[in-house]
């Protein structure tokens, strides 16, 4: 077997051999993670990247004797500074855990425990694996949150963790992962729930931290982005296999597999824009369904006879090990195509005779007395008012996109609630085609696309009738008008007729997010708001519904309000864009005037904290973080 160690020659710190984990599943045993093997060294940080169903989250599991039986790992070699860790029973894992491995998960929340202070658990964490007394267990813990960049640790300690915000709670399961000097730290997506700004911040604090006390740190995640800033190396997996690994640089650089190639050339990038993005068509496959051989030959381009039959091996290149049968293409990825044209930056409101579809009047929504608790919380209160939106005034004009940017609650998706009438103004005035939105009634002329497109289904509806729904209750259509409406618009989206038959469970999030937006397309309205439509999904499919809302909007006419808090996917789909910021629009321009020439302070910090590819691999010193590949007998 390849296994892929650092050319420094430092022994690993965690080395996994082969590492196979089978769950149960309805028709037998299937392999979420098959015969993967890497390492990584003191002070490094292996990124492990791939969609949904990968693997990636599993493999750390199995590292950390996290898998929940009746699942469990059934083959490989799992060490530790060189200690066997993966036979170990649960008790001896428990001790592992915490002192020689520390974790760090999603949702700090998790992590925490709501009843006691943070300053308590980190006491209780160290005083269960260390040899101190409660005295120094309690300094060692002011130091320590001291160093993830808590204002005031001491007095922080007696915080419990509601009173914290996102970013401050993540600083300190960052500070617990770390208080009894752990050799491996595992980080599980640690900056997905944050806002950009903080998921900046969170980042460079992990990496800084761990490079510094020489932990070995394996960093899973969906975020190229987030690789690309703070990983050394990278394992690209794909069902639950690594189809790709090398140093950054050179992965992300000069992808060598064609599944890597597509998914970097699939993400938007907040540096340059293009007319559409890069597609992989389809999607992860199902553990119950891998597909023989190269489980990636159904969405392979270059797939050839070989590709369904026989698995290729790891091959080493200079720098890293790829897993396919085609010969090695160094070819770095054809910058030419990423670079910006003049036809990206038309846009439609420099069309002569555009006229404003919306005018946002001096709009402001207060809340009253009831969200007065939140004052522990936010600066923006006062007098027991929440300014959610506070004298706002801009206009979105037919055609265009429109994106509304900025962090959790500032107060975008409030305001695009009201532009759609969901919400009354406090005061100032929406204008929709020149009327009033306070006085219209339930109306087919704006639709909305949310987030998470399974909550916004029913699942108890079949398709059609979730997408016939909004034609019959505008009576746009009736008897066999709906059927045919209905079947049209489905094909549209990229589904098919007989998808109407069936349930919301049925398909996947991005095939859910198709059928959002065909109930949304279906009763032909003039403005769609999408609020965060690609934020709960893989990149590779994130690319197929931007692409899909861009070509929806050129062939329907549509005008777009795009809420998001990602900045890349911003500048792929903005004409025009408000960045807000406590309730008010700080800035407000021509996209492309914002991304290049932001004026705002605000702006600037929102844009400085963007992880951008580009930047990070220009950055990377490839002699630093190759990998040279050793052939292993067995
Ligand atoms: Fe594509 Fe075949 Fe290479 Fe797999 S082995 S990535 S199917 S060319």
């Amino acid at each position: 077997m390849f296994i892929a160690t650092p050319r420094n020659g430092l022994a690993p710190v965690l080395s996994v051999e082969g590492l196979r984990v089978e769950l149960p599943g309805a028709r037998g045993p299937v392999f979420p993670v098959r015969d993967i093997s890497f390492s990584i060294v003191a002070g490094e940080t292996l990124g492990v990247v791939g969609e949904s169903g990968a693997g990636k989250s599993m493999t750390g599991s199995a590292v950390l004797g996290l898998i929940d039986p009746p699942g469990r790992v059934t083959g490989g070699l799992i060490r530790l500074n060189g200690d066997r860790i993966d036979n170990l029973s649960e008790t001896q894992m428990q001790a592992i855990r915490g002192r020689r491995i520390g974790a760090i998960f999603q949702d700090p929340m998790t992590a925490l425990d709501p009843l006691f202070t943070v300053g308590s658990q980190i006491v209780e964490t160290i005083l269960t694996h260390q040899d101190l007394d409660a005295k120094q267990a309690h300094k060692k813990a002011i130091s320590l949150l001291e160093s993830v960049g808590l204002p005031s640790p001491a007095q922080r300690m007696e915080d419990y963790p509601h009173q914290l915000s996102g970013g401050m709670r993540q600083r300190v399961v960052i500070a617990l992962a770390l208080c009894n000097d752990p050799e491996l730290v595992i980080a599980d997506e640690p900056t997905t729930a944050l806002d950009v700004s903080t998921q900046a911040q969170i980042i460079s604090l992990l990496k800084d931290l761990c490079e510094e006390r020489g932990v070995a740190v394996m960093l899973v995640t969906h975020d190229m982005g987030v690789i690309a800033e703070a990983a050394d190396r990278v394992a690209v997996m794909y069902a639950g296999r690594i189809v790709e690994i090398g140093s950054v640089h050179e992965v992300l650089r000069k992808p060598r597999h064609p599944y890597t190639r597509g998914l970097v050339n699939s993400i938007p990038r907040v540096s340059r824009r293009k007319a559409s993005l890069f597609q992989i068509e389809g999607a992860m496959p199902p553990l119950d369904a891998t597909p023989s051989g190269c489980a990636f030959h159904p969405r392979c381009d270059f797939a050839v006879d070989a590709c369904s039959k026989d698995l290729p091996p790891l091959r080493a290149w200079d720098g890293g090990a790829s897993a396919c049968w085609l010969p090695v293409d160094e070819s770095p990825l054809d910058d030419q195509s990423l670079a910006p044209r003049p036809a990206d930056y038309e846009s439609r409101f420099q069309i002569p005779d555009a006229a404003p579809l919306v005018e946002v009047d001096q709009v402001s929504k207060h809340f009253g007395s009831a969200a007065s608790w939140l004052s522990r919380f936010t600066a923006r209160l006062s007098s027991g008012v929440n300014r959610a939106v506070d004298d706002v005034s801009f206009h979105i004009l037919r055609g265009e996109t429109f994106a509304l940017v900025g962090e959790s609650g500032c107060g975008k998706s409030t305001l695009a609630r009201m532009i759609v009438g969901l919400h009354p103004a406090t005061s100032g005035m929406v204008r929709f085609g020149g009327v009033d939105v306070a006085g219209m009634r339930r109306q087919r002329r704006f639709q909305m696309v949310f987030q998470d497109p399974y909550a916004s289904l029913n699942p108890r509806w079949r398709v059609f009738d979730i997408v016939a729904e909004p034609v019959r209750t505008h009576g746009v259509d009736a008897g066999a008008g709906v059927a045919r409406r209905v079947h049209e618009i489905l094909e549209k989206v990229g589904l098919s007729a007989r998808d109407a038959d069936k349930y919301p469970h049925e398909f996947s999030g991005g095939q859910r997010q198709r059928i959002s937006i065909a109930r949304a397309l279906v009763s032909e309205p003039e403005l769609i708001v999408c609020d965060e439509p690609t934020s709960a999904l893989d990149v590779s499919v994130q690319a197929q519904i931007l692409n899909l809302l861009k070509s929806l909007q050129h062939e329907f006419g549509l005008t777009l309000l795009f809420i998001s808090h990602d900045l890349a996917v911003v500048r792929h789909m903005a004409d025009r864009i408000a960045i807000m910021q406590g309730g008010r629009i700080v800035e407000t321009g021509n996209a492309n005037d914002i991304f290049t020439r932001p004026a705002h302070s605000y702006t600037r910090a929102l844009l400085a904290a963007v992880p951008d590819i580009d930047v990070a691999i220009a950055r990377k010193a490839p002699p630093d973080h190759g990998l040279k590949l050793n052939r292993l007998s067995g």
